[in-house]
């Protein structure tokens, strides 16, 4: 009997399909893929490009994939408020070290999700950036203390509120049924 590289306890390869990976996951996808870096898109590309991000993300696992775009969504939130930190972008540079293709692969990834449909599973992993180090503006307790002033009063009210910055404290990731 030949010998197989199969073992009894391998895993079958996931499918991975388009509508379950999210826009971050569909961009962190193509920058892993071995889409050209100078590639230009034309019309019609739209099949190439979803094979592109296939490719991406079998090559790195969907776990890993998850990770990856919800680490690269916490940046770009942090980025965006001026709050990122050291650590992050000490990470962020060497997850992604060409910059530009990973902004010209989250420019493809949106083109493609204006046209595909999306999992409500991907959409609201969408919704659960990671930060490196922590949420840079609460550490992860979900809340930031706060002082502001109800519309009619002349004094500050002080308080904790929900942190605008991350979606609350962590919880493990939620298994995700693929099909086999
Ligand atoms: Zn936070």
């Amino acid at each position: 009997m030949p010998a197989t590289l199969v073992t009894p306890h391998a895993v079958p390869p996931a499918l991975i399909e388009l509508e379950n990976l999210s826009s971050a996951e569909r961009s962190v996808a193509l920058y892993v893929s071995d889409m050209p870096d100078r590639y230009r898109y034309r019309r019609g590309d739209d099949a190439r490009l979803e094979s592109w991000i296939i490719q991406g993300a079998t090559r790195l696992g969907l776990e890993t994939l998850y990770r990856l775009a919800a680490l690269k969504s916490g940046y770009q939130l942090a980025w965006v408020e001026k709050c990122t930190t050291a650590e992050q972008e000490r990470a962020h540079a060497e997850r992604f070290p060409k910059a530009v293709r990973l902004r010209r692969a989250g420019e493809l990834a949106s083109l493609i999700s204006l046209r595909t449909d999306m999992s409500e599973e991907a959409k609201e992993r969408g919704c659960r950036p990671q930060f490196d180090g922590g949420c840079p503006t609460c550490n992860g307790t979900g809340q930031v203390w706060e002082r502001w002033i109800e519309p009619g009063c002349d004094w500050y009210e002080a308080g904790y509120r929900p942190c605008w910055l991350c979606p609350g404290p962590v919880v493990p990731a939620r298994t995700v049924a693929v099909a086999a």
